[in-house]
């Protein structure tokens, strides 16, 4: 047996479904990790039952009106839990000396602070939270150098690439003879809904994924296809790949997670049932192997594995990350921050479904390119983002 190191971990955004998904696993080897810390933005009832199953250190709750009840239960039930609030708290438990290893599972860019905060103190970083990659690249990659910090892609295409390039990658791919990075897209739920029928779609239908399980937010991303937009530029600060070498394949099924092409004519490929636990697993017991709880992957039910070109004139908004992964310094902060905005109005029903494509284009458009050289830099730009998209959300208002 491979000697086992424990590990103590930190679960941002425990209350989610990736939260969920990773204390399943840890649940299932005791001996090999135990939480140092859980958080949540609401749901204080879901977190003080995690708090008395993992008995974590602290508890981050973002919604403050909400601890002192949480904290008498917790001591009622005999946990010794401390209960605190606030970003301050999230990047406490992200970088504490204890912690081996953090967890990033906070939905868009309210996760980038403690994301940061665990890179910069040199963690064993598991990211979730594509976005915080997205509104920072370049800074989040050098504080992932400078502090020795490993990074390792939770998004299931991402571990995948992760697992089909070498070892010692370096975020090169002509050193690695990498040609291409393929990424693999169900499609979403509208994936052949004709063009005029998509202004109708309902926020239910949105988050009807037919593959994944998932949070809302990125439910709806899937759906328009920014999801994938989004990854095409996680791919590009994890891989150091230019846009041009990242292709986007629709593969319904979503078996295949994602491929790396390489100049021996060679494709590598991950493949697995869709359950965001093997890329948990994977990226918690690596270099091991552990049991993650996911079916075994049967090839005779499945049978056929399909794959198409992505339609960029029904989906604009894989357009739009492709063009602002091009234009670069703050374009893909205001990319990101504008779909938040958008998506978020269309599940409370102000916008159509089209409507959140357009939003980000006139964003995109209208914003001034800043330097996102610093942490400030960064949040003035979607700060700046957000309050022109809410103009573009106002002007397209359902009555
Ligand atoms: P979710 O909505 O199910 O959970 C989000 C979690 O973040 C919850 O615990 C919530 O309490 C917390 N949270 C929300 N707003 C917060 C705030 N302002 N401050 C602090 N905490 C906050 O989302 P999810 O589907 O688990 O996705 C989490 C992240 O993982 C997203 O970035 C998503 O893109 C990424 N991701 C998810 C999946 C998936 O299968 N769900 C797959 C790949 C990547
Ligand atoms: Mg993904």
């Amino acid at each position: 047996m491979p000697e086992i190191r424990h590990q103590r971990i930190t679960v941002l955004g425990a209350t989610g479904s990736i939260g969920l998904s990773t204390l399943d696993v840890i649940a299932r080897h005791p001996a090999r990790f135990s939480v140092f810390a859980l958080t949540a933005q609401r749901q204080a009832d879901k977190l003080l039952e995690q708090c008395l199953q993992f008995s974590p250190r602290y508890a981050v709750l973002g919604d403050a009106s909400g601890v002192a009840e949480l904290q008498r239960a917790l001591g009622d039930a005999g946990c010794r839990t401390e209960v605190l609030t606030g970003v301050e708290a999230l990047e406490y438990v992200s970088s504490h000396a204890d912690v081996d290893a953090v967890m990033a599972a906070i939905v868009g860019a309210a996760g980038l602070r403690p994301a940061l905060a665990a890179a910069r103190a040199g963690k064993k970083l598991m990211l979730a939270n594509k976005e915080a990659l997205v509104l920072s690249g370049r800074l989040f990659m050098d504080a992932v150098g400078a502090s020795g910090a490993t990074l390792f892609p939770i998004d299931s295409e991402h571990n995948a690439i992760f697992q089909s390039l070498p070892a010692n990658y370096a975020r090169d791919p002509g050193a690695a003879g990498v040609r291409r990075v393929l990424l693999t897209a169900s499609g979403g739920p509208f994936r052949t809904t004709p063009a005029g029928l998509l202004e109708q779609v309902t926020p239910e239908q949105a988050c009807a994924h037919p593959n994944w399980v998932m949070g809302r937010k990125i439910s709806v991303d899937s759906a328009t296809m920014m999801n994938k937009g989004l990854e095409v530029i996680e791919a590009h600060w994890l891989f150091g790949a230019p846009a041009g070498q990242i292709e986007v394949v629709v593969h319904p099924q979503s078996v295949i997670h994602s491929m790396v092409d390489y100049v021996d004519g060679s494709v590598i490929a991950q493949l697995g049932n869709p359950d965001m636990r093997t890329p948990i697993a994977h990226a918690l017991a690596w270099p091991q192997r552990i049991d993650a709880g996911v079916r075994t992957l049967d090839l005779f039910e499945i049978a056929r594995l399909d794959f198409e070109r992505p339609d960029l004139e029904r989906f604009p908004c894989l357009r739009l990350a492709y063009q602002a992964l091009g234009a670069g310094g703050s374009a893909p902060a205001v990319l990101n921050a504008a779909n938040e905005e958008a998506v978020d109005a269309f599940l409370d029903r102000r916008i159509g479904f089209r409507c959140i494509a357009q939003v980000i284009e006139e964003t995109l458009e209208r914003a001034e390119p800043m330097p996102v050289d610093s942490l400030d830099a960064v949040l003035a730009a979607d700060l700046q983002a957000r309050e022109r998209a809410r103009i573009e959300i106002r002007k397209r208002h359902r009555p």
